[in-house]
C-alpha cells in the first residue's frame, strides 16, 4: 500500500486501539491516524494491570507506570486443601497502573498528531471503493485500513467478518487495606481456582503497603461475580485480619478464547475484540504487546510479512484456552493421584516465563519429584 496520505482509523481507545496509534504514528509521517472511543473520558479502572516482566518490557511507556513486582504466584485450590507455590529466583510479574499507563500512551499520541474522538461510537461500517465508510456520532468519513480494538463486544468483529472463540466471564475487584499487614507478602500474589468458583477464577494481588486488590471472574450463571468477591473477601480477611475496602467494586469482562480470523480485507482486529487472550488468567495485555507492533508492517505492507506471527499467536493462545478448559478433569486428577490436602513448592529457573502457562503447567505436573513422594510426604519440592 502506498504510505502517502493513508487514513486508519482505529476503532476503540482502550489499550489495544491507543497501542496501535502509538506505533501507527511512529512508522511513517504521513499515515493520518485517526481514534474514535465511545465513552465520554479516557482510561478507566478495571484492570489488575498484571504482566509478564517480558511483556512489560514490550509496553512502550510501561516502567513509568509500574506499581509493583513479583517473584512469587500461589495456587489455592480450596476443595482439595491443595496450594502450589510457584516461586521464581528473579522478579518474573509486573503490575501496571493500567489508567496511568493509557493516558501516558494517550498523551503521546494526541502530541504527535493523532486526532482521538471521544464520546464518538462507531455505528456503521462498509466497504467502499477499497476502503471503508466509517459512520460515527459525529459523521461519516472514508478510511483507507481499519484497525478494530473495539473489545468484546460482538458486533463489529461480526460485520467486518473477524472471528474468535470467546467465552465472556464478568470480573469484578476491590481493592482494600488489610489489618495484618506482616501476612502480607509483597512480592507474592494468590490465585484460586475451584469449582465453587462457577468455572471461573480469583486473585489477591498487593498494592503497595496495606493495600491489596480482590479479585473474581465468574460466568454469572452458577454463581455470581459479587457472591464470588464476597467469598474472597472472607478468604482474604481469614489470611490478613480485618478488611476495609478504599474503591468501589469495579471490573469489565474477562474472556477466555482465541483468534480465529484476525486479518481481514483492510483490516485488522485486537485484543479482546479477537480474544486474544491467555485463558487461564485472563490475562490481554501479552496478546496485545505483541500484536500491535505488527500493526504498521501489516497495513504499508501487507499480510504476508506479518501472517506466521499472527498464526504463532493465535496457536498459543489456543493452546492455553484449551488447557483452561481442562482445568475440572485436572482437579479431578489431582484427587485422584492424591495431592489433595499436599503443598507443593515449585521453583521455577530463570528461563520460564510467566506468560508460558502450558510450560509451568506440564514440567510442574510431569516432574519425577512430583510423582516419587506422593504417597508419603504433604509437602513437595519440584524445580523446573
Ligand atoms: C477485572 C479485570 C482484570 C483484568 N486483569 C488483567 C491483568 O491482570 N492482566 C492482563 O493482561 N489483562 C487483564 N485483564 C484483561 C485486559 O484488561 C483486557 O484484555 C484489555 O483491557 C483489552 O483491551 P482492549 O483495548 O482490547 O479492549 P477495551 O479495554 O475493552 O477497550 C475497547 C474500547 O473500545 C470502545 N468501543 C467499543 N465499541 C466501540 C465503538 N463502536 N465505537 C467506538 N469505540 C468503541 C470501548 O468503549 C472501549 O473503551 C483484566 C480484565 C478485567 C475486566
Amino acid at each position: 500500500m502506498d504510505s502517502s496520505n493513508t487514513r486508519i482509523a482505529v476503532i476503540g481507545a482502550g489499550v489495544s486501539g491507543l497501542l496501535s496509534a502509538y506505533y501507527l504514528i511512529r512508522s511513517a509521517g504521513s499515515l493520518e491516524v485517526s481514534v474514535f472511543e465511545a465513552r465520554g473520558s479516557p482510561a478507566r479502572p478495571h484492570c489488575t494491570g498484571l504482566v509478564s516482566v517480558e511483556t512489560a518490557e514490550r509496553l512502550p511507556l510501561s516502567r513509568e507506570a509500574e506499581l509493583a513486582r513479583f517473584r512469587l504466584v500461589t495456587l489455592l485450590v480450596p476443595e482439595l486443601k491443595l496450594s502450589a507455590s510457584f516461586s521464581y529466583d528473579r522478579y518474573a510479574i509486573t503490575r501496571l497502573d493500567r489508567v496511568k499507563f493509557e493516558r501516558m500512551l494517550l498523551n503521546d499520541i494526541m502530541l504527535r498528531g493523532v486526532e482521538v474522538s471521544y464520546n464518538d461510537p462507531v455505528y456503521e461500517v462498509r466497504r467502499l471503493g477499497g476502503g471503508w465508510d466509517v459512520r460515527s456520532r459525529s459523521g461519516s468519513s472514508h478510511y483507507d485500513y481499519l484497525v478494530l480494538a473495539s473489545g468484546y463486544n460482538a458486533r463489529l468483529p461480526g460485520l467486518l467478518g473477524l472471528k474468535r472463540c470467546v467465552r465472556v466471564l464478568s470480573g469484578v475487584q476491590v481493592d482494600v487495606e488489610v489489618g495484618n499487614r506482616s501476612e502480607l507478602i509483597e512480592d507474592s500474589i494468590t490465585a484460586v481456582i475451584s469449582s465453587y468458583l462457577g468455572g471461573g477464577f480469583a486473585w489477591l494481588v498487593p498494592l503497595g503497603g496495606r493495600g491489596l486488590t480482590i479479585g473474581c471472574a465468574s460466568d454469572n450463571r452458577s454463581i455470581s461475580s459479587l457472591e464470588c468477591l464476597r467469598m474472597m473477601t472472607s478468604l482474604a480477611s481469614k489470611l490478613y485480619g480485618s478488611i476495609k475496602p478504599f474503591s468501589g467494586v469495579y471490573g469489565g469482562a474477562v474472556l477466555r478464547g482465541y483468534p480465529i480470523e484476525a486479518i481481514g480485507e483492510g483490516v485488522v482486529g485486537l485484543g479482546d475484540a479477537v480474544a486474544m487472550v491467555k485463558s487461564l488468567s485472563g490475562g490481554g495485555l501479552y496478546g496485545i504487546s505483541i500484536a500491535s507492533r505488527l500493526i504498521p508492517e501489516l497495513i504499508l505492507r501487507g499480510k504476508y510479512r506479518v501472517q506466521s506471527h499472527f498464526t504463532r499467536l493465535a496457536r498459543d493462545l489456543r493452546q492455553q484456552y484449551y488447557l483452561s478448559k481442562s482445568v475440572p478433569t485436572l482437579l479431578k486428577l489431582a484427587r485422584s493421584v492424591g495431592l489433595a490436602g499436599k503443598r507443593l513448592y515449585v521453583h521455577v529457573g530463570k528461563h520460564l516465563s510467566y506468560d508460558n502457562h502450558i510450560r509451568m503447567f506440564i514440567e510442574s505436573l510431569t516432574s519425577r519429584a512430583l510423582v516419587a513422594p506422593l504417597t508419603s510426604r504433604s509437602t513437595l519440592e519440584i524445580s523446573i
